[in-house]
């Protein structure tokens, strides 16, 4: 699915949850900690997103969001 997978470091609180509603497996936590300490998740398979918007619903911070791409229309 043609989608972008949006992640602002700084709102995450590193809960994981995001990473455990997916069913498909696109995200993981990184070993990545942003300026409060937390670990944020990082994509790690964006062509297996489904844009179902689990974690977007569940992210509690707002700091993860799915956003469909545009079509490139050839001239
Ligand atoms: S659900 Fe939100 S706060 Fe929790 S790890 Fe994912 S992006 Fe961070
Ligand atoms: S939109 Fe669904 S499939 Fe895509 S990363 Fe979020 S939970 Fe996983």
């Amino acid at each position: 699915m043609n989608v972008e997978i949006c992640i602002i470091k700084e709102r995450c609180k590193g809960c994981g949850i995001c990473v455990e509603v997916c069913q498909t497996d696109v995200l993981e936590l990184s070993d990545e900690l942003n300026s409060q300490g937390y670990r944020t998740p990082r994509v790690k398979s964006a062509e297996e997103c489904l844009n179902c918007g689990m974690c977007e619903m569940f992210c509690a911070d707002f700091a993860i969001w799915v956003m469909t791409k545009a079509e490139e229309v050839g001239a």
